[in-house]
Parts: structure tokens; C-alpha cells; sequence
């Protein structure tokens, strides 16, 4: 079954590694404050709210050359794209808009494929937040403020995404969720404890040993 595939793009030291790895679950692609230091494309099996999808940092396409894209890159970026069911173009609300991020968007535009764009370094919401208005000249509806860093605004941005898979992707419930028992002698406090973890009264809590029944 072909797989739903998602590219993170942008120009270097956005942030595009250190998104990646929180989607990754793990240090995985290299981070750096030297732009262009991810060298190869690094591609991993992601999932959020166990819908899967493969997850690729397109660091081997990061240019060097803030001045000039050459046909040579351009051709890497547009195999990058086509190859990515949703792209995560990544832009750094820190330093502002640059005429790399509109090539770039030009570039994702003309693909027509479904696009969010991740305005990222919005470490303070509060503070920051007015940065994001300038990104929407790119022309892309899906605007999300996240900081990487301080992993917020991250949640909705990935709630969107998983919407946006064209394929059956969603794992059966529960199949890698790891199983945990509780066990002791009646009246010991399994119920409250039950209740306290899950957050809900879902198991009856009474003085009476030997209360719960399933
Ligand atoms: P890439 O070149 O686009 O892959 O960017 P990296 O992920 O390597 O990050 C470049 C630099 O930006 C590193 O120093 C990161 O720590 C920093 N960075 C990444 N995300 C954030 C963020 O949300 N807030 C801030 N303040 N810095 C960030
Ligand atoms: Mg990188």
C-alpha cells in the first residue's frame, strides 16, 4: 500500500530538523545554528494520533547560496515536493520573510499540493505573534504559529495535517499501546487509582471490598 507522505521545506536554519524531530519522537536529523547542515534527506515512519505517514526532512535540498537558487537545486526541490502528499513549509518568524521563502513558495505553489505553513521561533505567542502577518503574502491559507523549541502551537499544526492525508492511513486502536494491569488485594485503592490515571470515574470507588465487578 503506498504511504502518505509528508516534507518538511524551507530554507536553512528555519528550523526544519528540529520540527522534524519532535514529529520524529526522537533526536534524529541533525540540528545546527550553521544553516545547511542537515546534508542528506532523512526520511522516518511518523505517526500522530496513530494516523502514520512517512516524515521526510528535506536538509540534503538546504541551499548554501542565499542569493541564487540554480536549476541543479531547483530540480532537488521539485523532486522533493512531488514526492510529499502535504508539505510543511517551514519559515522562521524570528528573522522575517526572505526572497528565498517566496521562491520557495513559488515553487510549492505551482505544485498544488497541500501546504501548511509552519511560521516557526513564535517562542512567545503573546509577544511574537503579530511576526506571523508578513508570511501570509506567500499565499498559503494554512498559517500556524509553532515554536519548535518550546514545542507549542505544534498540536493543532499536526491535528490539520493528519486531516489532510489522502490515504486510509489510521491504525486499529490500541495495537501497539502498551497493556498495564493493576493488581492487589481488595480495598487496596486499585479503582481510585484507575480513575486518578485516566482522568475519569470510569471504574466505581467504594469502601465496600470488592465493589468492582468487571
Ligand atoms: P534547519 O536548517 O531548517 O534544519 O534548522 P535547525 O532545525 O537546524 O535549526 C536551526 C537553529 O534554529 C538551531 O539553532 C535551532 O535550535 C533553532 N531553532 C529551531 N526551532 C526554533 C524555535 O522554535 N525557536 C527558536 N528560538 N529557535 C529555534
Ligand atoms: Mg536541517
Amino acid at each position: 500500500m503506498k504511504e502518505n507522505i509528508v516534507a518538511i521545506v524551507g530554507r536553512p536554519n528555519v528550523g526544519k530538523s528540529t520540527l522534524f524531530n519532535y514529529i520524529a519522537g526522537g533526536k534524529i536529523s541533525i540540528v545546527d545554528d550553521k544553516p545547511g547542515v542537515t546534508r542528506d534527506r532523512i526520511i522516518v515512519n511518523a505517526n500522530w494520533l496513530n494516523y502514520n505517514f512517512k516524515l521526510v526532512d528535506t536538509g540534503g535540498l538546504d541551499l548554501t547560496d542565499y542569493s541564487v537558487i540554480n536549476e541543479k537545486m531547483k530540480e532537488q526541490i521539485t523532486m522533493g515536493i512531488n514526492m510529499a502528499d502535504v508539505i510543511l513549509m517551514v519559515v522562521d518568524g524570528k528573522n522575517g520573510i526572505t526572497d528565498l521563502d517566496r521562491d520557495l513558495a513559488h515553487m510549492i505553489r505551482k505544485s498544488k499540493k497541500e501546504v501548511l505553513l509552519c511560521v516557526n521561533k513564535i517562542d512567545n505567542y503573546t509577544k511574537d505573534v503579530n511576526n506571523i502577518y508578513e508570511f501570509y503574502e506567500l499565499g498559503f491559507d494554512n498559517v500556524f504559529p509553532i515554536s519548535s523549541v518550546n514545542k507549542t502551537g505544534l498540536g493543532d499544526m499536526l491535528d490539520k495535517l493528519v486531516s489532510l492525508l489522502p490515504r486510509e492511513s489510521k491504525e486499529e486502536d490500541d495495537l501497539e499501546i502498551t497493556k498495564i494491569a493493576i493488581i492487589g488485594k481488595p480495598n487496596a485503592g486499585k479503582s481510585s487509582l484507575i480513575n486518578k490515571l485516566i482522568g475519569e470515574n470510569r471504574v466505581i470507588v467504594s469502601d465496600v471490598a470488592g465493589t468492582t465487578r468487571d
